[in-house]
């Protein structure tokens, strides 16, 4: 079965305009964007819209890509004292002179919409969870829409990065998921990945996971989004898995519009706890 992430996604973008609307909320987002990098001119238009279509206002910070790191740390102070301001989110990756781990610590924690702060980071190790990375809640939504309890399971993860690898190994954790996490030093990968009754793939490898990575009737979930011939692919080959999977994500309209959904579901958790 395929898990329809386009179609989740517009159910959970439903429920936050009708919770906006009703409340007449008043929310706004600001995206900081440092350079003229496509993709992520790309990205940050697809988010405005996104905020758009459930009422939300939104705000692009341009900034060139010769900025400092000083006033890139300045702009994001002061957009962290703004009481205008819910949400920030700082469009990852930054020209290569800039440092993202000093940028993030200038957001305040409280509009952190990205969850990529210390502080959130850490509170989601703890169980403390007060608002985690975007595309890993995506994912835990996805596997959750097709099977709620997932006490006991093992569940894999193949990726480690803080964006996206780790935080979703750490919700499964918290979902009390047996979990591993695999990575590109990890021997016999296979030998892992046919154990999991859950298997995220996120390493950005085009189609590297075929049908006999994968245990029989597992729910697998493709993170990756790879630009092959003009046409975007993800981590694991479809044809192959999706005869072994019991449930699989495709690419595009998997993960992908998860991650914009809850980015705004992130910001009306934020607005909670600011108020
Ligand atoms: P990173 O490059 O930051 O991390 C890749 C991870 O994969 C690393 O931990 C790396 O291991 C591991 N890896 C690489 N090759 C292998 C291998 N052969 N076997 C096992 N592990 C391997 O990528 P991201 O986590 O940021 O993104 C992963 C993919 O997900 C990309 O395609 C990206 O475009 C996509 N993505 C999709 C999103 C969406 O909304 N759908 C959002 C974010 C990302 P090591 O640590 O040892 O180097």
């Amino acid at each position: 079965m395929i898990i329809d992430g386009k179609a989740e996604a517009q159910k959970l973008k439903e429920e936050i305009k009708q919770e906006v609307l009703e409340k007449e909320l008043k929310l706004k987002l600001v995206v900081v964007i440092v350079g003229d990098d496509p993709a992520s001119q790309i990205y940050v238009r697809n988010k405005k819209l996104a905020c758009e279509s459930v009422g939300i206002q939104s705000e692009i910070v341009a900034l060139e890509s010769s900025t400092t790191q000083n006033v890139l740390n300045e702009t994001l102070d002061k957009l962290s004292s703004d009481p205008s301001v819910n949400g920030i989110l700082l469009q990852l990756p930054l020209p290569k002179h800039l440092n993202e781990e000093q940028a993030l610590s200038h957001i305040n924690c409280l509009k952190d919409v990205d969850g990529l702060t210390v502080s959130n980071a850490g509170k989601l190790f703890l169980n403390q969870t007060m608002i985690a990375p975007c595309t890993p809640l995506g994912i835990l939504h996805l596997i959750k829409s097709v099977n709620p309890n997932l006490q006991g399971l093992n569940a894999v993860v193949v990726g480690r990065s803080a964006l996206v690898g780790k935080p979703t190994a750490q919700l499964l954790l918290n979902e009390n998921c047996t979990v591993t996490i695999c990575h590109s030093k990890t021997k016999n990968l296979k030998k892992f990945t046919l154990l999991a009754d859950i298997l995220v793939v996120a390493i950005g490898k085009p189609k590297f996971i075929t049908g006999d990575y994968i245990k029989k009737d597992a729910i697998v979930i493709d993170v990756g989004i790879n630009r092959v011939d003009g046409k975007i692919v993800g981590d694991v080959e479809f044809e192959s898995a999706s005869k072994i999977a019991s449930h699989i994500t495709p690419v595009p309209k998997g993960v992908g519009p998860m991650t914009v959904a809850m980015l705004l579901k992130n910001l009306l958790n934020l607005y909670k706890l600011q108020n």
